[in-house]
């Protein structure tokens, strides 16, 4: 007979991990799966500055410690990669492209996947000369020219980050204020080799066998320029990835799960927590505090079903 865990975390962000650490304690049987490397998005993230007790730590280091701390109880991780996820009945079924999983309860943390600019030749330039990391490709653009696109925290701070690399670096954003946090935008209009491009649009993406221009468009005057350039970093947030989901999760209009404030969905035993949930947050710590609360009630639930 198959194992049945008592929960699968699907996702081993932030919340997962704070997740998995809170079962593990109250004595359940835990999987984590997670397809590529601990920390989720904030394993790319190149400085946190938020997160308590940490003044400053880089992304991979704060994910490396989390995951250290998940070691230290023995946690289990699947690295594998989600393929369908059966959410209704009393035994949940989790289907990977290299095994499969049973579980009493599910915990969806598989936060949210990059926004892309939807231009038509944009997919042929990735990873030459587009990118959606710069903490993972920002090295191959030392003393080049490069422009990110976004207005968010993530491009301000990815923005810093690449300056201090490129000899250049454009910041085009569509409005002429920022989404991210002011101390932020301050520190990237003071820097000298950054040029920020206000009101506007990448239109046009042109190259050969690599990227080499951009047209940026002034929804304002109306007017294009072009941009000579090497890379260029598309910031411009994340979406949430639901399709693996088999069932009807209750979702909001942007398609994020819609969650009780236990972290519950619409299917019993069923969870969501981070990024991928309807939150008016999306940070480390609350995706940390939506994990402590989805395994605390997961673990009621397992209580009260017990035969
Ligand atoms: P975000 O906050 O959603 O910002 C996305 C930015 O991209 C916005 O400025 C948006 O413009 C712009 N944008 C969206 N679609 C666009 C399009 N099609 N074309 C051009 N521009 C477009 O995403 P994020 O910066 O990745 O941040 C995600 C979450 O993580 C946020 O809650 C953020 O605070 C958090 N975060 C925190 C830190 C930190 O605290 N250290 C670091 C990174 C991220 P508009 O402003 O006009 O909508």
């Amino acid at each position: 007979m198959d194992k049945i865990y008592d929960i699968a975390i699907l996702g081993g962000g932030p919340g997962g991990m704070t997740a998995a650490i809170y079962a593990k304690r109250a004595g359940l049987d835990v999987v984590v799966i997670e397809k590529s490397v601990p920390g989720g998005a904030v394993a790319t993230t190149y400085e946190v500055a938020n997160y308590p007790g940490f003044t400053t730590i880089s992304g991979m280091d704060l994910a490396t410690k989390m995951f250290e701390h998940t070691q230290s109880l023995n946690i289990e991780f699947a690295w594998d990669e989600v393929k369908k996820v059966k959410v209704e009945g009393e035994v949940k079924e989790v289907e990977c492209y290299q095994s499969s999983y049973k579980a009493k309860t599910l915990i969806l943390g598989f936060g949210a996947s990059v926004r892309k600019l939807n231009l038509e030749n944009e997919k042929s330039f990735i990873g030459k000369g587009i990118s959606y990391c710069a903490t993972c490709d920002g090295n191959l653009f030392k003393g080049k020219t490069v422009a990110i696109v976004g207005g968010g925290n993530t491009a301000l701070e990815d923005c810093f980050y690449l300056s201090n690399l490129a000899e250049k670096v454009y910041l085009i954003h569509r409005r002429d204020e920022f989404r991210g946090d002011q101390i932020l935008a301050e520190q990237v209009k003071n820097k000298e080799n950054i040029e920020i491009v206000y009101n506007s649009t990448v239109s046009k993406i042109s190259g050969d066998t690599v990227l080499k221009s951009i047209e940026v468009l002034n929804k304002v005057t109306n007017e294009t320029t072009e941009i000579k350039l090497d890379g260029l970093f598309v910031c411009i947030g994340r979406g949430p990835d639901t399709e693996m989901v088999d069932g009807n999760l209750t979702l909001s209009e942007q398609g994020y799960i819609v969650t009780d404030d236990c972290m519950r969905t619409n299917y019993e035993g069923v969870y969501a927590i981070g990024d991928i949930r309807q939150t008016p947050l999306r940070q480390i710590v609350t995706a940390c505090s939506d994990g402590a609360i989805a395994a605390t009630k997961a673990f009621e639930y397992i209580k009260t079903h017990k035969k």
